[in-house]
């Protein structure tokens, strides 16, 4: 007999998950905090496009749902940097036809919300999970008006976020229980670029915008109306800093100076800075994931990171294609399957949230300097000479699924590694190109591997 299973969070990776259940004949209910978004209108300011790469495109490929994905998403072939000085530069991605999607987290959410229901799932609405009881796994919901239901179920995914109620609940009835968060000094805000004339774009529309500035960025992705999602990146407090910039007038002046190009293609932006919340950013390591065959955590609420990589969704995706790959081994043995489940991708969370840490650091920074990209060009060029060997770290992270995110950490700080050491020679923006240091790379990563 199959297990019934009971979701909470009907969010892009809950509703997901939903479908791979469903699809293998599971009796699937799915529990979400809010009303239904596909009747109600979303609220403002919670990341309104995502940047959605091959890991994610995979398990969307494996639910048979990326050809209708594909029609709204808008390819973003590189970096399109606008410097302080009012220089702009192109850096793509990866090779020629590699690129990353921006796409609507609400049109994706909804169609993979009537994805599940098409295959059988039953998604109820406005139901806020309070409380779980272990010994029964009974789970207590609160109802607009503070009505309370329970429901009992064999099999529990919390899928409900990076404040999940579901991993506190099994927080705090767990016995030695790991738990780790860290909220960096920055915030975010969205802000917006409206489309121009008959729903055109108007700067370069198959690129990800970023304004490096040192200690804080803007950044813009493009929506399939015209519009760009515009997010500041931006400490909280200090000079500059949300708390410094208090009145339409600093805001105002600040844009101007600090992003010139973009302030006169924001015609809402004193308004949208004062409106539009200001969120925070944080990091949730936690451990263990699972209850023997009755439990598990998934997507943001077992590893929320943060979202310099674009990678917070395509992970989640990617654990549903991984437990996927495990019905598929063992079968209704849940037991195994989830114990597999937290082995294998435990060390892949704690991964990528490292990589999305330090990559902040590359993309309101170094993206800004000749020296780093004289790096990237050598690593795109050794990577087509030597596709195998040299990988750079991104292209492991974003257009490799078959890469695990851990071992693209560990190749990638030993390739880092050799770069450093590399970018010390002198003369190296001249001899870079030669044989000699192509050579003197190969040799060097015979010896870290
Ligand atoms: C600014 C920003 C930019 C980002 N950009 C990218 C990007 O470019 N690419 C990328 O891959 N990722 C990105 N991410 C990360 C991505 O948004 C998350 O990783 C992804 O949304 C995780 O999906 P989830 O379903 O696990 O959680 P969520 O999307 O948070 O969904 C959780 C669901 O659970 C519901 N819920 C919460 N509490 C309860 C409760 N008590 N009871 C019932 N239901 C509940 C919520 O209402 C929600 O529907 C970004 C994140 C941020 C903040």
């Amino acid at each position: 007999m199959k297990k019934d299973i009971t979701i909470i969070g009907a969010g892009l990776v809950g509703s997901l998950l939903s479908i791979y259940l469903s699809k293998r004949g599971y009796k699937v209910k799915v529990f979400e905090r809010r009303g239904d978004m596909r009747k109600e209108k979303m609220s403002a300011g919670r990341s309104i496009n995502l940047a959605l790469s091959d890991r994610g495109i995979k398990a969307l490929e494996e639910v048979g749902i990326m050809n209708e994905i594909r029609k709204i998403c808008i390819p973003m072939h590189g970096r399109f940097i606008h410097n302080a000085d009012g220089s702009t530069a192109f850096q793509a991605y990866g090779k020629q036809g590699q690129f990353i999607n921006s796409v609507s987290r609400g049109e994706l959410n909804k169609q993979l919300m009537s994805l599940a229901e098409h295959h059988g799932a039953e998604i109820l609405f406005n139901h806020k999970c309070e409380t779980i009881d272990w010994k029964t796994n009974t789970i207590n919901f609160e109802l607009p008006g503070s009505q309370l239901v329970t429901h009992s179920s064999q099999l529990i995914f919390g899928a409900d976020g990076a404040y999940s109620a579901a991993r506190l609940q099994h927080h705090l009835q767990h016995d030695r229980f790991q738990y780790w968060q860290y909220y960096i000094d920055f915030g975010y805000k969205e802000l917006n670029i409206p489309p121009g004339e008959n729903g055109s774009f108007r700067m370069e529309k198959n690129a990800l915008h970023i304004w490096p500035r040192g200690n804080y960025m803007l950044i813009a992705l493009p929506n399939i109306d015209g519009s760009f999602t515009c997010t500041l990146f931006f400490p909280f407090e200090g000079e500059p800093s949300f708390a410094s910039l208090d009145t339409k007038e600093k805001v105002k002046t600040f844009f101007e100076k600090t992003f010139a190009d973009a302030e006169p293609l924001m015609p809402t932006l004193e308004e949208d800075f004062f409106a539009n919340p200001t969120s925070s950013l944080v990091t949730v390591r936690c451990y263990p994931w699972i209850r023997e065959d009755k439990f598990a955590l998934i997507g943001d609420a077992a590893h929320a990171i943060v979202p310099f990589f674009g990678q917070g969704m395509n992970c989640g995706f990617e654990d549903c294609s991984v437990l996927n790959g495990l019905m598929d081994k063992y079968d209704n043995d849940w037991e195994t399957i989830l114990s597999e489940y937290q082995q294998l991708r435990k060390p892949d969370g704690d991964a990528i949230a490292e990589l999305a840490l330090n990559n902040f650091i590359e993309m309101r920074d170094k993206v800004a300097d000749p020296k780093f990209l004289l790096q990237k060009k050598i690593e795109a060029r050794l990577h087509e000479k030597y596709p195998e060997k040299w990988i750079p770290a991104y292209t492991q992270v974003t257009f490799s699924p078959h890469i695990r995110y851990s071992e693209a950490l560990q190749r990638g700080k030993k390739q880092e590694a050799i770069m450093h050491e590399l970018m010390q020679m002198p003369n190296i923006a001249q001899v870079w190109d030669t044989h000699e240091i192509e050579h003197w790379v190969l040799e060097s990563l015979k010896r870290v591997n």
